[in-house]
């Protein structure tokens, strides 16, 4: 059996294999967060388009503002006011933060190093050239790159393109991830549920993961334990760029996902992975489409699908697969946990200052979504380990949505 970091690598190999061109779009920097650029941003102008003063003070020459030196401010500038005249000689302005430097004046002394008596302002320090002072195009020249396509979009990057007038942006089309649960006791979340039925809540949470990680949910609806049902959605959601499936995975006598996509000519490249809860995850291609069938039972949902559909999302958004985001913590209470599987629990990661500490959260096993709602993380305890003390570190997987 596969250890969840040999899956996810299997995921990665096998999506890199087949990654084919990306369809691209043109969005709105208002509505971009979260998609991947498909073009690179050059910048309009230079930045900064003028010498830009950091400070509030005084714009002087540095060779006749010298310590003790009373010198005659002449006029202010603001931010915004256009600058179009140098500074006489003998003479100095004041000077707000942002505002155009004016041409003669190689220094801004912050106010609060100067004294002010009528017209004449004195300083007690020595001014250096160039100080408080950003040099027109340092940041960066007119038509030079600053975001390189594939990029993800997050809320500086598209301030970024926003500084440079790029308001529409060309990204990758978002894929189309197909969500498909199982089970003849699952009802849509707008209904009343029967005495023995359950509400389909696998199909927001995996919409949800879905959007988090970059795709576009397709929500198919849910098929019944049933061969002819089962097949004909898988097929439905065969159509999209990838499908997920929930349920039906496991050993029990109508767990039929495998054997249904099988029958469509479904290649697997694991059917299980060392790990609880989720042990049952299947990951292969059927019709040249990646499929995962995850276990149904809520929280494994969530935990398989964070381990091996999001890598998967991003390689189909355009963007490597990034990291786990794991974060080491002091454990704050021991554990004891059966060895043999990696186990991912339900925890809380907070910090005493800088100091991340997590404690486990009392669940009643993976069907426990309200567990999972008070946590924030999962606590990694590795397969060889069965004791875990008080105080030891420990890998924590943080939920993103929440941290
Ligand atoms: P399965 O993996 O099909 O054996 O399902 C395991 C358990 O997960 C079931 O007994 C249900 O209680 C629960 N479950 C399955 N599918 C869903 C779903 N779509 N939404 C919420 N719970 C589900
Ligand atoms: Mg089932």
């Amino acid at each position: 059996m596969l250890s969840y970091e040999q899956a996810r690598q299997k995921v990665i190999e096998q999506i890199q294999k087949v990654r084919g061109t990306h369809e691209t779009e043109s969005v709105s920097v208002w509505d971009a967060l979260g998609l991947v650029l498909a073009e690179e941003i050059r910048t309009d102008r230079e930045y900064p388009p003028f010498d830009r003063s950091t400070r509030d003070g005084y714009a002087v020459r540095s060779t006749e503002f010298r310590p003790r030196a009373k010198i005659r401010c002449v006029g202010e500038i603001k931010a915004g006011d256009a600058v179009r005249e140098s500074l006489e000689p003998g003479t100095c302005v004041q000077i707000m933060t942002g505002a155009a430097v004016p041409a003669g004046a190689d220094a801004v002394v912050m106010i609060e190093h100067t004294t002010r008596e009528g017209e004449l302002v004195s300083t007690e320090r020595e001014p250096r050239v160039g100080q408080n002072i950003i040099p027109r195009g340092s940041e960066a020249k007119a038509g030079q790159k600053i975001l390189e396509a594939g990029s993800r979009l997050g809320y500086a990057e598209l301030a970024l393109a926003a500084q440079v007038g790029a308001t529409m942006l060309r990204c990758v089309k978002r894929p189309r991830i197909a969500i498909l649960s199982t089970g003849d006791e699952i009802v849509a979340i707008e209904e009343t549920p029967g005495e023995f039925q359950i509400r389909n809540s696998n199909s927001v949470s995996l919409a949800t993961q879905v959007r988090l990680a970059g795709g576009e949910p397709v929500v198919i609806g849910n098929a019944l334990d049933q061969t002819a049902d089962l097949s004909q959605k898988i097929e439905r959601g065969l159509k999209e760029d990838a499908l997920v499936l929930s349920g039906g995975v496991s050993m029990g006598k109508y767990d039929l996902v495998e054997s249904v996509l099988k029958a469509l000519g479904a290649e697997f490249f694991f059917d299980a992975v060392a790990i609880r809860p989720g042990k049952p995850a299947v990951f292969g291609y059927c019709k040249g489409k990646p499929v995962f069938g995850l276990p149904g039972n809520p929280v494994s949902t969530m935990v398989t699908f964070q381990l091996f559909v999001e890598p998967a999302i991003a390689l189909l958004s355009g963007v490597e697969a990034p990291s786990l985001p794991f974060v080491e913590a002091s454990l704050a209470e021991g554990l004891n946990e059966k060895p043999g599987l990696a186990h991912f629990l339900p925890a809380m990661l907070s910090w005493s200052g800088s100091k991340p500490h997590v404690k486990a959260l009392k669940w009643q096993g993976s069907g426990d979504i309200a567990a999972l709602a008070k946590a924030n993380c999962f606590l990694l305890v590795p397969a060889e380990r069965q004791k875990i003390e008080a105080g030891e570190r420990v890998s924590v997987l943080v939920r993103k949505d929440v941290v």
